[in-house]
């Protein structure tokens, strides 16, 4: 098998992953079993390296080590978040038993899925895998224009949006929280996160008024806002958005 020529190339053909693990066995099992898997692998033994390698080249997704010495995982993973070309990055966790799973998956953390070590490779590629294809649907759904699942139906060009095919009137803002959330699913986003994603970064509003469009948009497309199932409240975090509610 020849090696692609260019970098270009690889990039246009091959998702690449960046690892972040200070044990080099760990690193090779993973990067041995996603390299099977036509995956271009990259790695980081500690923050700093993996934060450099991010910076100058944000890769596909990142596998991080909650353990590692120096600049502990939790903390690499706050700063992926706060830099706004990785915002959005997919991060899987690697974790040992009897980390708080509720911190991993937490706001402060931001991690999209997380595995228990000892894992099994296949568990972890297959992971790798179903968060790639989220990340890909969200921003093919973007590109196509619009959003359908189940009940709900978004057309991001014209801001329509259809409830059980009855058109719903949303403000502006509110639109723009919707479209947030059905491109960001099931992550947990604090109010802080919503502000700065929605509202852009240098508004000065207060973080409560993400909870007063939250509880307006649940009124447009709860089947009853009372008892929410789209727009779940994660106590003492934020939000997040399940479609599964969707059907
Ligand atoms: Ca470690």
């Amino acid at each position: 098998m020849s090696q692609p020529a260019t970098a270009e190339e690889r990039r246009g053909t091959r998702a690449r992953v960046l690892i972040v693990e200070d044990e080099a066995d760990i690193r090779e099992l993973v990067r041995y079993n996603l390299e099977r898997e036509g995956f271009a692998v990259e790695e980081a033994a500690d923050g700093p390296v993996a934060l450099e390698k991010l910076r100058r080249r944000p890769p596909d997704l990142v596998v991080l080590d909650l353990m590692l010495p120096g600049m502990p995982g939790l903390e690499i993973c706050r700063q992926i978040r706060q830099t706004r070309e990785t915002a959005q990055l997919p991060i899987l966790i690697l974790t040992a038993k009897g980390t708080e799973v509720d911190k991993v998956l937490g706001l402060e953390m931001g991690a999209d899925d997380y595995v228990v070590k000892p894992f099994s490779p296949r568990e972890v590629v297959a992971r790798i895998k179903a968060l790639l294809r989220r990340a890909n649907a969200s921003s093919a759904a973007e590109s196509a224009g619009t959003y359908e699942r189940g009940r709900l139906k978004i057309d991001f060009g014209s801001y329509q949006v259809l409830v059980d095919g009855v058109p719903r009137d949303l403000a502006l803002r509110e639109f723009e929280l919707l479209k947030f959330f059905v491109q960001h699913p099931l992550r947990v986003y604090t109010r802080e996160q919503l502000l700065d994603m929605v509202w852009g970064r240098d508004t000065f509003v207060e973080p409560r008024t993400v909870d007063v469009h939250v509880r307006r948009l649940r009124q447009h497309i709860e089947r009853d806002d009372a008892n929410p199932e789209m727009i779940l409240t994660v106590r003492s975090v934020g939000y997040r958005f399940n479609p599964e509610a969707l059907g």
